[in-house]
């Protein structure tokens, strides 16, 4: 830590719009071999909707203008809904990053009817077009793109105002595939395509997959005409502001995660300031962008 700190001040940063990402559960009805999230530290919050509305309020009056919803799986919190709808009326744009599986279900239609005003953002996981590779990597059973391709056009329908992204891991299983097909059906209003990263300690054993530098530039070469957002897995390194389940800060390390606190407890700035967290590469990898997509009284326009 320290050696990649921006000497940039955060007193001369408050003024730009940061995002944080809750990965509220750990748990998962997937089991992806390169799955970073099911040891997580902490025990998922979000079953306690107080502490929980109290940790979005201080990230909301401490400036932070986004929450991304993430996991593990994060419909698998019953409370995902009820955090939606306080994190919005707070002021935040909100946005969701899910597997697809529950939106493509009866449940995610009641869902969207009675929570996607108050989303402005719903990511799923799509690595590939071909249901057998999906299989491969444990994302789903079989029927995963099926699933994905319905969840989209549901949020379509039922929210046409969400905005769809699709996260792609590129590996040594997909990066020669062609995901135009797939990729024109669902349309997406953003499509990120990440190289497998692997965090020692916690996803090792999917060494294997990641793809060499060049095999990834393959991919993204092969697909640039649909413009994908793309970030090596040192871009993804220390760009992100995470919480673990209990809604604590925390830094990726050389072997594992290490907790550095809760913005219950302190000012999510100063925390900061004790985290690896590099504001200038976060601005870089084009972490600010049209967040806020729905239209009620509070959103404003980034
Ligand atoms: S869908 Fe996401 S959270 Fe679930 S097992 Fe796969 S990588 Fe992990």
């Amino acid at each position: 830590m320290g050696k990649h700190k921006s000497p940039m001040t955060w007193k001369a940063v408050r003024r730009i719009p940061l995002a944080v990402n809750w990965h509220m559960i750990s748990a998962c009805n997937y089991k992806c071999v390169f799955c970073f999230a099911h040891r997580l530290p902490g025990k998922p919050l979000c079953n306690d909707i107080k502490r929980s509305s109290l940790l979005l309020e201080n990230l909301a009056s401490n400036g932070i203008s986004r929450i991304n919803f993430t996991g593990g799986e994060p419909f698998l919190c019953q409370t995902l809904g009820e955090l939606v709808l306080i994190a919005s009326r707070l002021g935040m744009a909100t946005s969701i990053v899910t597997n697809g599986y529950r939106l493509a279900e009866e449940m995610g239609t009641r869902f969207l009817e009675k929570y996607g005003r108050h989303i402005d953002w719903i990511g799923m996981s799509l690595d590939s077009g071909r249901e057998e590779i999906e299989k491969i990597l444990g994302r789903g059973y079989g029927d995963h793109v099926r699933r994905v391709i319905k969840a989209a056009s549901k949020i379509r329908k039922i929210a046409p105002h969400i905005g769809v992204k699709i996260n792609t891991i590129v590996t040594k299983l997909n990066y020669m595939e062609d995901m135009h097909p797939v990729l024109e059906k669902i349309t997406p209003d953003r499509w990120k395509v990440f190289q497998l990263k692997i965090v020692p300690g916690i996803n090792t054993a999917a060494s294997y997959l990641v793809p060499t530098h060049e095999e990834f530039i393959y991919f993204i070469d092969h697909h640039r005409d649909l413009n994908p957002i793309y970030e090596t897995s040192i871009d993804m390194t220390n760009t992100y502001i995470m919480m673990d389940q209990d809604g604590n800060l925390y830094d990726e390390t050389d072997n594992g995660y290490r907790v550095i606190g809760s913005p219950i407890e302190k000012p999510i700035h100063e925390l900061l300031e004790r985290s690896a967290f590099d504001m200038h590469r976060y601005i870089k990898r084009g972490a600010v962008y049209r967040w806020y997509r729905r239209y009620d009284k509070k959103s404003k326009s980034i």
